[in-house]
């Protein structure tokens, strides 16, 4: 069938929670730990399109948020050298993930595998105790992108407070020996999240508990979810502010705010930064200009090419660092 041959069908076909490599997620290999999101953040572009896939084959499918099964993961022999948690899911959406990406970091830690953990939800004692067994395999990037509970029950629904996210900084930042650790603020909403005195808080809380990397990001949305974006009052102007097609990763056709506006607006927010000990990187896989700028753009900065080519020397699985070309004025990449 031909619509079937261009889906990538990927965790819908079995429900399995195997790692796959994803071009789209900064060419690295992934694992989602469920099918959906409990967080509903209304900007995710992955969540919902895994869930359409799914629905497609499974049409009485109601949309609810199904943890996958770790079987087929926990047979497996061979790893990539990095893992990242996760790309189309958080991995501490609720209690049952949480327990189910536990079991995976045990099996990923006994056969020495990096792991990149973004996530917006909460650091159990369960979880840090696991942790603490392999520290220097874990770069941690928890996601606090605004301080105000207000944007952060419309924009991100499911996930937890401003409070919460912040105490697991310092739960974190007090785990001895971890890789590293970040603040990502992503995605910026224009007029919302990227004015001065948010950066301030956001970066400044962090920063009084220990964080010394930030990465920030705009929105990038299709089309269609601009649509979405501009009927809902709140964020009605952050919507009507991403008029620039954006270069991405991505071939898809995505909406931006507009390139110079973001230039000024990071080189403001890098002093702020600076002024806190704080070393800001911004993504270059959602924005590829970028990578012309002087601004550090690998959103993981500790995985450079180098690291890449490091960490693939010995394993059958290679990281493709083909979208990581080094620029003259770039120092960090
Ligand atoms: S936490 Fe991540 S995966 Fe979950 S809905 Fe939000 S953006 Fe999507």
């Amino acid at each position: 069938m031909e619509t079937e041959k261009r889906i990538n069908w990927g965790i819908s076909r079995d429900l399995q929670a195997d790692v796959r490599l994803e071009p789209n997620a900064c060419k690295l290999y992934v694992m989602d730990i469920s099918l959906g999101c409990p967080f509903q953040c209304i900007y995710c572009l992955f969540s919902p399109l895994e869930l359409m896939v799914y629905k497609i084959k499974n049409p009485g499918y109601q949309g609810d948020v199904l943890p996958l099964k770790l079987d087929r993961f926990l047979e497996r022999k061979e790893f990539p050298p990095v893992v990242y948690l996760s790309y189309a899911s958080d991995p501490l959406g609720n209690s049952t993930l949480i327990n189910n990406t536990i079991r995976v970091l045990e099996k990923l830690f006994s056969h020495h595998v990096h792991i990149l953990l973004i996530t917006k939800g909460i650091f159990t004692e369960e979880l840090l105790k696991v942790i603490r067994i392999r520290p220097d395999l874990m770069e941690v990037q928890v996601g606090v992108t605004n301080s105000g509970d207000r944007r952060n029950n419309i924009i991100e629904p499911g996930a937890p407070s401003y409070k919460k996210r912040m105490e697991n900084l310092k739960r974190l930042a007090a785990v001895k020996g971890l890789r590293s650790l970040v603040v990502r603020l992503d995605p910026l909403f224009p007029g919302i999240d990227d004015i001065e005195e948010n950066i301030k808080r956001v970066i400044g809380d962090a920063s009084d508990l220990g964080v010394n990397r930030a990465v920030m990001s705009y929105l990038v949305l299709t089309p269609g979810m601009r649509e979405n974006l501009r009927a809902n009052e709140f964020t009605r102007g952050a919507a009507e502010a991403l008029v620039e097609k954006t270069p991405t990763i991505s071939e898809q056709e995505l909406y931006s705010y507009p390139f110079d506006e973001k230039i000024k607006k990071f080189i403001h927010f890098d002093e702020i930064c600076q002024e806190n000990g704080i070393k800001m990187s911004v993504c270059g896989c959602k924005e590829h200009r970028f990578k012309e700028t002087r601004f550090g753009w690998t959103c993981f900065p500790f995985f450079t090419k180098e690291k890449r080519e490091e960490l693939s020397a010995n394993s059958p699985f290679k990281l493709d660092t083909s979208h990581l070309k080094c620029h003259e004025l770039n120092i960090e990449n």
